[in-house]
């Protein structure tokens, strides 16, 4: 049987390249990508105040992540809409930025195609490189409820569809975005 790949622990998680992680390596891979999104796109500064509405997608799973490297770097983090705030997090998914480009494109909406950035105005997404199927994971090993709803858009039921057979294809679509983007 196969084991992770830093360790000789049963997998839990297998990328598209085969490699395998276990339950403790899969969660450090899943903080660090976090803090790497927020570095690669200059998401924080240390003067910043930080906004993370209870409500947005995905906040249970990765507050307590935020709350830890906010307080290492001295950043204000509030989760009330009516305090003083001059950024605010997103938590959309790979899954969800994948969607909004090809809905953008395919509908040739007004808004705008870089609505879809991992930092757009005041708006940062750290969870902008991970998966749906990532962050299900990550909160099933912690012990949180399950994040992420099922939606019935025909769009997101086509890009499913195409990753049956092309595995990371919503990885595809957003560095294909970030490259036209750069
Ligand atoms: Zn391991």
């Amino acid at each position: 049987m196969k084991s992770c790949k830093n360790c000789q622990q049963k997998p839990v998680h297998t990328f598209t390249n085969k490699q395998q992680l276990c339950k403790q390596h899969f969660i450090r891979y899943f903080e660090k990508k976090i803090y790497y999104t927020i570095r690669k796109f200059s998401m924080l500064k240390n003067s910043d105040s930080l906004l993370f509405k209870h409500t947005e997608k995905n906040f249970p799973v990765i507050y307590p992540i935020i709350k830890q490297l906010t307080q290492t770097r001295g950043i204000k983090l509030t989760i009330s809409p009516s305090s003083k705030h001059n950024k605010t997090i997103s938590g959309s998914s790979m899954d969800d930025e994948a969607y909004e480009i090809i809905n953008t494109i395919i509908k040739k909406s007004h808004k705008q195609l870089s609505q879809s950035s991992p930092v757009f105005k005041k708006t940062i997404n750290p969870l902008y490189l991970l998966s749906d199927s990532e962050i299900q994971l990550y909160a099933k090993i912690k012990r949180m409820k399950n994040p992420v709803k099922k939606s019935n858009s025909s769009i997101i039921t086509f890009i499913n569809q195409l990753e049956t057979k092309h595995p990371e294809v919503k990885n595809s679509i957003v560095n294909a975005f970030l490259k036209n983007q750069s």
